[in-house]
């Protein structure tokens, strides 16, 4: 039995079997092969290779056209990389003389093609380190595809194992296949986190050397409360988790009775209770949880599941089946926050450095217009339909918050004129999400009806912490007193100006949390759906004046370390039963 320690992502316990994905940007495990197999891996290897160079060709022409000649230079060094048997026939010696697969062969050849580049003085060779690992990637991507189709036709439900996982891979899982995942990558509020509570199931990320250590088939339990993943455990352990299953089932049941229940404080506060949704079908899920309305859709996953952009049509009937999912209660759409995670970069056409402070969110959508209009079209169509709100991700200053208005009054002028109905004072919002934004809230407020906190960002940028590096995870705290300084100020704003804020950050599903933001002066939540019943235990348990009580107390802490001890125990007071089943050690 081996124990491994990771973050806990999405909740809940799983016991089964190991099903190991290869991930392109793993390092490929040597995995031997027969020699009667060797012509069909030097297939494989030619056909990845041709297929890499088709695509590059592909970019290298759109960028010569959209961008010029000098851009397409880029590309020219790739494909000649490719096309070089310098560099490819090694790789087919080592499948014929090592009888390894073409995956092998392949990475091994660019990692010694890379550190040849890195051994170079001139600095010009050694900027050449980042464009092989590129191609790398790209050629593993060919290849390691086959194993990605093999998911699909998984024929029993396993525990997907993983060097990292995109957050598009992660939303096709098959729910009924696919029990838990385990990640050795991956940070609290990586999009694939979130795609995992979407889905509700277990998983862990941050493990390290998870994969390393775990071969197909293997026994495991996935322990997503204490972010624990124990490979090959022993009849005891089993049974202690078996144990912890069954009471964790009935305390659902508990919390699901909570749903019909008014959402307000002992001191009859009403706090409106939203859902955070990827796909339309959530919104069912919103509404049978108790929720007000869906407070944030993050649209970006109907492309990102997708090969290609959603036409119009297919937007404005995915927006059309949340409306009617939800009866009436008023559905937020974020308008495509791609880019990031969230526009992975194997498919992104340019792949930047950096891409969290890069070309993501509001500015990827201003920069690609026909595809912006194209959305805010579908939402002003949807919006003559019941009460639709539409928000705007990343606003870092007013001028790109005014430039997003103006396409959408286009949009407007441009259905208008064509008679198409719509709710012509439709509500805009936007994400507070970067320090930029909470600090000079007072400036958004006079130009916007609604703010939305998304805490999984402003946690990212106000500490400087990548939310999806495992290596610095520990350091990714929402307990942070910067961050709820920050929340204060755009409380304070709102209030001021007289616009709603809310919360959509995860931060707003966790229960310990739930005292602080309603002490911290916030009425709205949104939530992944299965956590607002709890939520909502929280909300019904609590009075005003002790939340603002304990407020105060964690504004005079200056560590997260106190701020989070003294919330978990506040916490626990008040809800005792979503502690009491972690006790299994
Ligand atoms: C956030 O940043 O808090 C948020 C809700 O948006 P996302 O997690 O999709 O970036
Ligand atoms: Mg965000």
């Amino acid at each position: 039995m081996e124990v491994f320690k990771g973050i806990p992502v999405s909740a809940g316990v799983v016991i089964g079997s190991v099903f190991v994905l290869d991930d392109a940007r793993r390092r490929i495990p040597r995995r031997t092969i027969r020699a009667d197999q060797v012509a069909r891996e030097h297939q494989r290897l030619e056909e990845a290779l041709l297929a890499s160079i088709t695509e590059l060709e592909d970019i290298r022409d759109r960028a010569e056209s959209e961008l010029g000649t000098e851009a397409a230079k880029i590309f020219a060094f790739h494909l000649g990389v490719l096309r070089d048997p310098s560099l490819t026939k090694p790789i087919h010696e080592r499948i014929e003389d090592e009888l390894v697969t073409a995956e092998h062969a392949v990475s091994v050849e660019f990692s010694r093609v890379a550190q040849m580049f890195a051994g170079m003085t001139d600095a010009s060779f050694q900027t050449k380190v980042d464009d092989v690992w590129d191609l790398d990637r790209r050629v593993l991507k060919h290849l390691i595809g086959e194993h990605m189709t093999e998911l699909s036709k998984l024929d029993q439900r396993a525990i997907v194992v993983a060097r990292d996982l995109t957050p598009s891979q992660a939303a096709s899982f098959e729910r009924d296949k696919v029990i838990g995942f385990a990640t050795d990558a991956g940070g609290k509020t990586s999009h694939t986190a979130i795609v995992a509570r979407a889905l509700g199931i277990p998983a862990v990320v941050g493990l390290e050397t998870l994969t390393e250590r775990a071969p197909d088939s293997a026994e495991v339990i996935i322990d997503g409360d204490r972010g624990v993943v124990i490979l090959n455990p022993d009849e005891e352990t089993l049974e202690q988790h078996r144990t912890y299953i069954e009471r964790m089932r009935q305390f659902r049941i508990t919390l699901s009775e909570q749903a019909t229940l008014p959402s307000v404080t002992k001191d009859g506060v009403e706090i409106s209770l939203l859902g955070n949704i990827e796909f339309p079908e959530e919104a069912e899920s919103v509404v049978e949880n108790g929720g007000d309305g869906v407070g944030l859709f993050r649209t970006e996953f109907m492309y990102l599941t997708n090969p290609h952009e959603p036409t119009e049509d297919e937007q404005f009937e995915a927006y059309k089946t949340c409306l009617r999912l939800m009866d009436g209660k008023p559905l937020v759409v974020r308008t495509f926050d791609l880019g990031s995670d969230k526009q992975t970069q194997e498919r992104s056409e340019i792949p930047e450095r950096n891409p969290a402070l890069g070309c993501r969110s509001i500015r990827y959508c201003l920069q690609n217009l026909p595809m912006f209009k194209r959305q805010l079209s579908a939402v002003l169509r949807a919006s003559a339909l019941g009460k639709v709100k539409v928000m705007f991700p990343l606003v870092t200053n007013p001028l790109e918050l005014r430039q997003a208005k103006m396409v959408l009054e286009d949009v407007a002028e441009d259905l208008e004129e064509e008679g198409v109905e719509f709710d012509r004072e439709v509500e805009v919002g936007i994400m507070v999400e970067t320090p930029a934004a909470a600090v000079m809230a007072s400036t958004f407020a006079r130009e916007v009806q609604f703010f939305s906190i998304g805490t999984n960002d402003l946690v990212q940028y106000a500490l400087a912490v990548d939310r999806t590096n495992e290596r610095v995870a520990n350091l990714y705290s929402a307990a942070h007193p910067a961050v709820h300084r920050l929340i204060k100020d755009v409380v304070r704003a709102g209030r001021r100006h007289n616009v709603p804020v809310s919360v959509c950050g995860e931060i707003a599903a966790e229960v310990e949390f739930t005292m602080l933001l309603l002490g911290l002066g916030l009425r709205s939540l949104s939530v992944t759906p299965s956590a607002i019943p709890a939520i909502k235990r929280v909300v019904r348990s609590v009075d005003i004046p002790q939340c603002e009580r304990l407020a105060r107390k964690v504004g005079s802490f200056d560590s997260e370390r106190q701020v989070a001890a003294l919330l978990r125990d506040e916490t626990r007071t008040v809800i005792p039963e979503a502690f009491d089943g972690r006790s299994v050690d």
